[in-house]
């Protein structure tokens, strides 16, 4: 853990003195949507949040937000509270691992990650979906016993166990993963090929990239 520690310090400190190492989101041409980040709980108190990457129990292994918030474009956001409301009839909520994302932090992962799981976090030069507010990583918890589900893999696992089609798991886990996937494509999202837990969504062109921080959100 140390050394993963130190390693991940001298990624990106290296990264800050390279020459031709970007450090500002891409700029993007065209028309957009404006911004109307809305704070998810706000709008529906029963979502349960576990913001794994305001603690250390996340792939960096250590806080890269200091708020536990999350937040989405507001039409994405409704749509949430409809897959939500549809869940709790059948004993289930949403668990939110993030929503929105500034653009610095998609940099991090990018360059914490090793070459060959680069398929599981976004180049910056193009940006997260989560950049834009229209991406959500998330599961279920169950109502009666107030645990989270137990999926094939967990959030953020850079493995096959990943992949939304995986054949691998319990009948039961890949039952519950199957059902969180059909309650938000029935919503307007769409799952991300290797990731259960991450959907977009689908009017996320609109919206642009943005570097702002939790504690700039109006
Ligand atoms: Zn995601």
């Amino acid at each position: 853990m140390i050394l993963k520690e130190i390693k991940n310090r001298l990624v990106v400190f290296t990264c800050v003195f390279l020459v031709g190492c970007a450090t500002k989101p891409p700029h993007e041409t065209g028309t957009f949507k404006p911004s109307d980040l809305v704070e998810l709980i706000k709008l529906d108190s029963t979502l349960r949040l576990d913001i794994r990457y305001a603690t250390s129990n996340n792939l960096v292994g250590r806080p890269v937000y200091n708020e536990a918030r999350a937040f989405l474009q507001r039409p994405a956001a409704e749509a949430l509270v409809h897959v939500n409301d549809e869940l709790k009839q059948m004993g289930y909520r949403l668990l939110i691992f993030d929503g929105y994302r500034p653009w610095s932090v998609t940099k991090l992962f990018w360059d914490i990650t090793p070459k060959e799981s680069k398929k599981f976090v976004a180049d910056p030069k193009k940006g997260s979906r989560h950049n834009r507010g229209c991406a959500i990583d998330l599961s279920l918890y169950d109502m009666t016993t107030g645990k989270e589900v137990q999926m094939p893999g967990v959030y953020d696992e850079q493995t096959e166990r990943s992949y939304p089609d995986y054949k691998g798991g319990t009948d039961e886990q890949r039952k519950m993963r199957d059902l969180l996937r059909s309650k938000m494509e029935a919503h307007g999202f769409t799952v991300f090929e290797y990731e259960w837990w991450h959907f977009d969504y689908n009017d996320w062109r609109s919206y642009k990239i943005q570097n702002i921080q939790f504690s700039e959100i109006r």
